[in-house]
């Protein structure tokens, strides 16, 4: 099966925080064990994945082998992207955005675009071609589409275009010409995201935000364009919704989260499978996805796990639902 998922391109690590300071104070212990390289172990069963980070792993080693091939394909014109999978709190904006005022506590997002950066400043001037690098950033809630570097905008609807292909019409993009200004853009969105919401942490757990970065490249002489395409995905909190208190509008918003990261699992599952019929019309997060997720793109999933006794439930279902992309 292993073999299938290299051939379509999908990857999945594992990264398994640290016991927090809350679950050790209530008496958590860790439930999940290491017993090889790169398998990890729950409640007696054994998973393999293309990596698995344990704990004490580092920003830079779940970079290292995350992100950093990735980069050369969009270098490349081709289109790649970067999920986050997992509970709320088990560490899916650590692991993609971090710390953006510490260097050392970087997510995978600073780093690709420092190394884009790097990439271009070191290049020899004499190659001829100019970089053209655009950000757009926005948030799928309750299956509607809003940008968050354009309030102004309301809500955005998918369109496609004369080939087919989808696309979110009206997203802002912005060009953007150093890392710093890059940054900005991560800071402006994310307090765009909690405009007209009362809890950050709610909102952040219910909604999927995408951050795409766009890397075109004309060769001065023979025009020719190469256009690569990064998602970087943070999706919503895969928990199941509480049996007790969700209700009206909360119970619909956990019934469209679990709709949205159901698709997603059938489309991921679809491509390893070389399924001749790939629903990615169902959710609208995998059809704006679509150019980005099977075909020549590379995928990698990022499952995101607590390893704390309390959180055993989730972990399980999250360890699933990376395994049915192997
Ligand atoms: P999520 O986005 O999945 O809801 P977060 O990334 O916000 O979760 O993580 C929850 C908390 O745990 C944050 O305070 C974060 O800094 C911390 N955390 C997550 N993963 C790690 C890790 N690998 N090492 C240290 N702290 C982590
Ligand atoms: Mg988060």
């Amino acid at each position: 099966m292993s073999e299938d998922a290299g051939s379509c391109n999908i990857r999945v690590v594992c990264r398994v925080r640290p016991l927090n300071n809350n679950e050790i104070s209530l008496g958590g212990e860790q439930c999940v064990t290491f017993p090889k390289p790169n398998v990890i172990s729950l409640l007696g069963a054994y998973y393999p994945f293309d990596k698995v980070f344990e704990p004490h792993s580092t920003q830079y080693d779940v970079y290292d082998f995350t992100a950093k091939p990735i980069i050369k394909d969009v270098l490349n014109g081709f289109n790649g992207t970067i999920f986050a999978y997992g509970q709320t709190a088990s560490g899916k904006t650590h692991t993609m955005e971090g710390n953006l005022s510490k260097p050392e506590l970087f997510g995978i997002t600073p780093r690709i675009v420092n190394d884009i950066f790097d990439y271009i400043y070191n290049m020899d001037p004499e190659c001829n071609v100019e970089f053209t690098l655009k950000v757009s950033y926005f948030e799928v809630y309750n299956e509607e589409i809003r940008d968050l570097l354009d309030l102004t905008k309301g809500k955005l609807s998918i369109h496609e275009d004369r080939s087919g292909k989808p696309f979110v019409k009206g997203l802002s993009d912005h060009a953007v010409a150093s890392p710093e200004e890059v940054m900005e853009l991560i800071e402006e969105g994310k307090s765009n995201r909690h405009v007209s919401v009362t809890n950050m942490n709610e909102h952040s757990s219910r909604s999927h935000s995408v951050f795409i970065f766009q890397v075109c490249q004309e060769n001065i002489e023979s025009k020719r364009k190469l256009l690569g395409k990064l998602y970087l995905v943070d999706l919503a909190g895969s928990e199941k919704a509480k049996k007790t208190g969700a209700e009206g509008s909360t119970l619909n918003e956990a019934k469209n989260i679990n709709m949205s990261l159901l698709c997603l699992g059938n489309v991921i599952e679809g491509l390893v499978l070389k399924k001749a019929h790939i629903s990615y019309r169902d959710s609208k997060l995998t059809r704006i996805l679509q150019e980005s997720l099977g075909g020549n793109a590379r995928t990698t999933i990022a499952i995101c796990c607590s390893p704390s006794s309390f959180n055993e439930m989730e972990t399980k279902n999250t360890i699933l639902f990376g395994s049915r992309a192997k």
